[in-house]
């Protein structure tokens, strides 16, 4: 009981301080993870030529202007200026040399997908090149400035802060970066005063900064995972979602649309022939005596015949905008918006052969084979308040109509003949 607390106090406090990546994220972590750090880098290369350019220019202004009488400059101090002048104008030059190369190496980086292996041996050289020209910058400095490595500082804190590194990365980056500010401030500040103050400064700066990069780098690293993760449960959701589509909208048996399915449809274009002033057709067909064809030969094969019959009606409409569905039982009703009277009895006509080019036998029809009935109804809707049941009724009327007269035949809805 103890030991399990104790167990998932420190598997919590594990999963706070480290980010354990899956093999199937790990790759596209550490490419977006590199991309931002090569697009952060740029955006820092750029402020890192300006501030430097301001600097440089700065100092050549001023290197030769500098007022002896102020009570803090002794003459020590300005040799000491005068003779690392022009090797911190130098360092810098080369920072922004460094920097240009680097914007025009990773010029051509647009998206995470074009990330190659060598952008990250860039990525990480740029950043210990540069740290490590802070921490010479640093040091140079510190032969005359006050102690605190100004520089080196404010480079391994942007670099922390802004940079997303594993602690592998960190512990090289800045643990190069140290060594070097070390050497540096130790061996350009005479006094040890001074270097020590220099050196505990820029020290406690560095373990700060590699704490800063790690909380950044966790932080980063959970937060893409959790992105994924709301990826794939919404491309999962999407999938099931498509999947209860399917099953409340279609017939398991047919594959073709239900009746939910045709009375969304059929509102929707009706209000739409309302809109545009077209006529919407509407077939309604049912299967002559197909009880008895499941009498004879049973309901197994009654449920083939209406796969067959439901393909080749579905075979007859051709354009986009019309539908099939199942209506009942052995009942499918066909929506053929902006079609006139003619075309819908055309349409009724080539189902009606199509259903006998099967040439199914069916004894208990005269005709021997089977066949089906089509009720038609057609109308251009006049007030958006007139409903597509009257339409449906016209059809279901025409049908039964047309069975009365022994089927196998379509009628039209407001005619009583058989066509
Ligand atoms: P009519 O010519 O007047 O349409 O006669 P009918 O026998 O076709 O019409 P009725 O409405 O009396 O019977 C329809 C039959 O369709 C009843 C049922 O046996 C059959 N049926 C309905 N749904 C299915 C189904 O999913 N599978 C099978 N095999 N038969 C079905
Ligand atoms: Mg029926
Ligand atoms: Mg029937």
């Amino acid at each position: 009981m103890f030991t399990n607390r104790i167990k998932m106090l420190l598997k919590n406090k594990r999963n706070l301080w480290f980010a354990e990546i899956s093999e199937i994220d790990k790759p596209t972590i550490d490419n977006t993870l590199l991309f931002i750090n090569i697009c952060r880098l740029r955006v820092i290369a750029w402020l890192i030529i300006t501030f430097m350019l301001v600097l440089v220019f700065t100092q050549l202004f001023y290197i030769n202007k500098i007022d002896l009488s102020l009570s803090y400059i002794s003459k020590l101090n300005l040799t000491r200026i005068l003779d690392i002048g022009p090797n911190i104008i130098t360092l810098r030059l080369i920072i922004i040399g460094l920097a240009i190369i680097f914007l025009k190496i990773s010029n051509r980086l647009t998206s995470p997908d074009a990330i190659l292996q060598k952008h990250y041996y860039y990525e990480l050289s740029y950043l210990i090149i540069n740290l490590i020209g802070f921490a010479v910058l640093s040091g140079l400095i510190q032969s005359v400035g006050p102690g605190i490595a100004s520089s080196y500082i404010m480079a391994v804190l942007i670099a922390a802060s802004f940079l997303y590194l594993n602690w592998l990365e960190a512990i090289i980056v800045f643990g190069l970066a140290w060594i070097v500010m070390s050497i540096m401030v130790w061996t350009y500040q005479p006094d040890w005063i001074i270097a020590s103050s220099a050196f505990v400064n820029g020290s406690i700066n560095t373990i700060l900064a590699f704490i800063i990069s790690q909380i950044m780098y966790i932080n980063s690293v959970k937060n893409l995972l959790n992105y994924r993760l709301i990826e794939r449960q919404k491309k999962e959701l999407a999938i099931s979602n498509n999947k209860l589509k399917q099953l409340s909208f279609f017939d398991p048996l047919t594959n073709i649309p239900n009746r939910r399915y045709f009375n969304d449809f059929l509102n929707r274009e009706w209000k739409r022939a309302y809109r545009e002033k077209e006529s919407l057709c509407l077939l309604m067909v049912d299967i002559d005596q197909f009880k008895l064809y499941n009498d004879t030969f049973g309901h197994q094969a009654g449920d083939d015949i209406l796969v067959k019959v439901a393909q080749e009606l579905n075979g007859v409409i051709k354009r986009p905008g019309d539908l099939i569905a199942r209506y009942g039982g052995e009942e499918f009703i066909i929506v053929l918006p902006k079609t006139n009277l003619s075309d819908g009895c055309l349409i009724a006509k080539r189902m009606i052969k199509a259903v006998e080019l099967l040439d199914i036998k069916h004894p208990s029809v005269p005709a021997g084979r089977l066949s089906i009935s089509i009720g038609i109804a057609w109308a251009t809707p006049s007030n958006s308040k007139e409903l597509p049941k009257n339409l449906i009724e016209l059809a279901d009327k025409a049908l039964y109509s047309a069975k009365s007269h022994g089927g196998n035949c379509y009628i039209l809805g407001n005619e009583t003949n058989p066509m």
